[in-house]
């Protein structure tokens, strides 16, 4: 078997680690304290073309391989996961329009984002509805050539810069299965009635905001319909979600990499009854324990982005990447500060932002319990064999 990148995989990550070191490292910790829009770093990203990552090159972008989309999202997340999330679900929503669209959307929203002109997100999740997609209220009525859209979603990442936003609506509300019903609709952020209502005060993950987005009366266009064909959305999304899930373990292997480059740095130079502290044992083995998960988890996160690379159905291997690289930053972030004693809970260190970031990972694109859940079910129905 061989686990090595490749030459152009390796350039690749050369320049990102270039990048993240000399851009977001130096910063991190000030800005987020300060609640502070990365404005410098999106620009900064807009010239290196991350934010049309996998955008076709036919429309502008710079369309990678999976293995290296995960290497982006690793390095971003080892300087500041914040920034990674602005990265994030503007990705899942490009890779949703380029592999989803019509020709015609396609045409005319792909090139701009490539660029990073325009930005965007996906707005599933509701007040009452998260892991239950199916359970959404927000409701978009056919009239001639439009839609009117009325609903509240919640938590959207980018809502303040994406246009368009891909709303997933119910286009048949008495449908069964509800699925059946529901679609996505690309809304344009200057729609009537479209208003991003607030951002929500959050742990961590900063940097990017989470907004309330309310939608009121909107009218749009039925040519903004994803695809083109209602009914198709809730799959349009969970396809969508199966990069994302690549997107969240590799953000997870980059904190995980940050709290043991901490810990591992202190152990080094801190010093106790004489010793730096890398000479007691106890901290030797949670160093030990830190490093085997964290290359553990690495190593699963390639495995499931290779997979999609080969062509191959992943979104089992995806889970598991997510739920194992999440579980280990947490672990990782939590022994860091151990590791880092008092100072570990000052806001002078970074290991208290990762400790901060590193809970969202078990949360966003699906809990890791209801991953749990779906992984077994695929393990049981034999699409998915561990052997
Ligand atoms: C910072 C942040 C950013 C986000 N960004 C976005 C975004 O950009 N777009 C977007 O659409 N959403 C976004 N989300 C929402 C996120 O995807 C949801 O929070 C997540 O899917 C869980 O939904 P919920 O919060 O409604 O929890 P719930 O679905 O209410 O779950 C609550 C608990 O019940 C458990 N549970 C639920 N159903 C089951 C089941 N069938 N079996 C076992 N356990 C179950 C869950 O595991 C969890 O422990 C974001 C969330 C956060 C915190």
């Amino acid at each position: 078997m061989d686990f090595t990148l490749t030459a152009e995989q390796q350039m690749y990550r050369k320049t990102l680690r270039e990048f993240v070191d000399r851009e977001i490292v130096p910063v991190a910790r000030d800005w987020e304290h300060a609640g502070r829009y990365p404005t410098e770093i999106v620009e900064a990203m807009k010239r290196l073309g991350l934010f049309g990552m996998v955008i076709p090159a036919e429309y502008g972008g710079l369309g990678i391989d999976t293995v290296s989309f995960a290497l982006t999202f690793e390095e971003l997340s080892r300087g500041w996961m914040g920034i990674a999330g602005i990265l994030g679900s503007h990705s899942v929503s490009c890779w949703m329009i380029s592999r989803h669209g019509t020709p015609e959307q396609r045409e005319r929203y792909l090139p701009g984002l490539a660029e990073g002109t325009r930005r965007t997100g996906i707005a599933l999740t509701e007040p009452g509805a998260g892991t239950d997609l199916q359970g959404i209220r927000t409701v978009a009525r056919r009239d001639g050539d439009d839609y009117i859209v009325n609903g509240t979603k919640m938590w959207i990442t980018n809502a303040r810069h994406a246009d368009p936003l891909p709303v997933l609506v119910k286009t048949d509300p008495a449908a069964s299965p509800a699925h059946k019903g529901m679609s996505i609709l690309l809304v344009d952020a200057g729609s009537a009635g479209y208003q991003v209502a607030r951002d929500i005060g959050k742990l961590g993950y900063k940097g990017t905001e989470s907004c309330e987005v309310v939608l009121t009366d909107v009218r749009v266009p039925a040519a903004n319909l994803l695809g083109g064909v209602e009914g198709r959305g809730l799959q349009q999304a969970l396809s969508a979600l199966e990069t994302g899930r690549i997107n969240i373990a590799a953000r997870a292997v980059g904190v995980a990499q940050r709290a043991y480059d901490e810990a591992l740095h202190y152990a080094r130079q801190r010093e106790a009854f004489g010793h730096p502290i890398g000479d007691f044992q106890a901290i030797q083995l949670r160093l030990a324990e830190m490093a085997t998960n964290l290359q553990a988890a690495r190593l699963l996160t390639y495995w499931a982005a290779a997979q999609m690379d080969a062509g191959r159905r992943m979104d089992t291997e995806s889970g598991m990447a997510k739920i194992f690289a999440s579980e280990v930053a947490m672990q990782c972030a939590t022994d860091s500060m151990r590791i880092h004693g008092g100072y570990g809970y000052s806001t002078e260190f970074e290991v208290e932002r990762l400790y901060r970031d590193a809970p969202l990972m078990a949360i966003g694109e699906g809990t890791n319990d209801v991953l749990r859940t779906v992984v077994a079910k695929s393990l049981l129905a034999g699409h998915a064999v561990v052997a």
